[in-house]
């Protein structure tokens, strides 16, 4: 039996394999390749602010796991989703926007605008935003 420890230890060395060979700018922000300023962290998930944001308040949400979108993610991810959403209103109210009100979005493939293929949810706020969108 190999001790957990070990288990674990094969299981990062794998997934940072992973992530390096999928060339994914997320999963890179992910690994800190790439130097970013988080706002919020914890096993699952992180969230840093847009770098082209939209609006007065533009945060990006996203798992450490790679799904490339929202069509990727499976019955084990359920609760990942529902955690996400949740961090999503922590980071409202910490921006003092979950009053006034956001928008919590997510792009799905080339119509939507996916330009990022690493499931993540932009929050808007700050300002009035438009209904439809564009
Ligand atoms: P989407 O178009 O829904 O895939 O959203 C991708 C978002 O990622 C866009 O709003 C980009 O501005 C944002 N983005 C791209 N590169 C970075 C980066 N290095 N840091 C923060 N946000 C980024
Ligand atoms: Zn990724």
């Amino acid at each position: 039996m190999i001790p957990f420890f070990i288990q674990k230890l094969f299981y990062y060395t794998w997934w940072k394999g992973r992530m390096k060979m999928c060339g994914c700018l997320f999963c890179k922000i992910a690994a800190r390749e790439i130097a970013t300023n988080f706002l919020y962290e914890d096993d699952l998930c992180l969230v840093f602010e847009d770098i082209h944001p939209q609006a007065p308040i533009h945060l990006l949400v996203i798992p450490k796991k790679h799904l490339t979108s929202l069509n990727d993610a499976e019955e084990e991810d359920r609760n990942l989703l529902g955690h996400l959403l949740g961090v999503a209103a922590r980071m409202a109210k910490e921006k003092k926007i979950d009053g006034s009100g956001y928008r919590t979005i997510i792009n799905t493939n080339a119509e939507a605008g996916q330009t990022v293929f690493h499931l993540h949810i932009h929050i808007l706020g700050g300002r009035r935003l438009g209904w439809p969108p564009g």
